[in-house]
């Protein structure tokens, strides 16, 4: 079976920061205006902290659409991790986000609005070399990095 060509990138460090986001801020909100004003156009993205109360996602394969689920309560965050490219014209976070309740169980999903920081500690890197843009992917639905210009045909020697 012949596999299709996906777009793998060698890629260098650009800039980096660390920083917290404010207490009561929307945690994907909050990381996409520091990746929108700075101009971050291809970077990782890692965050430890809690919340006041979350809202995460499950893709649900079959029906091909995101299941929201919403937690009212504070909880840890065990660990954000997530990356930062282009999506109409502009820089989109894409972040995952394993959280624990106070009896230490875990919950993850698909990070979505509505999740509230009530503190929040993160490193964000820029990365140079690639440019990779999210577009609609056919097969599941989802909006995928695909290479932003069409790969040269070869020249034949
Ligand atoms: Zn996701």
């Amino acid at each position: 079976m012949l596999m299709k060509t996906l777009p793998v990138k060698q890629i260098q460090p650009g800039r980096r920061w660390i920083g917290r986001l404010p207490h009561g801020a929307d945690l994907l909100d909050a990381l996409t205006e520091i990746c929108q004003r700075r101009d971050i156009r291809l970077g990782r993205i890692e965050a430890i902290g809690a919340v006041q109360r979350a809202r995460m996602s499950f893709y649900d394969q079959a029906k091909q659409k995101y299941v929201e689920h919403s937690w009212a309560q504070p909880m840890e965050i065990l660990l954000l991790i997530g990356n930062v490219s282009m999506k109409d014209g502009r820089p989109f976070v894409h972040a995952h986000l394993t959280l624990a309740d106070a009896r230490g169980r875990a919950f993850g999903g698909h990070l979505a609005q509505g999740t509230i920081v009530f503190a929040c500690e993160f490193i964000l890197e820029e990365l140079r070399g690639a440019r990779l843009t999210r577009q609609p992917d056919v097969e599941t639905g989802l909006s995928l990095w695909s290479a932003a210009r069409p790969a040269r045909p070869r020249k034949p020697k």
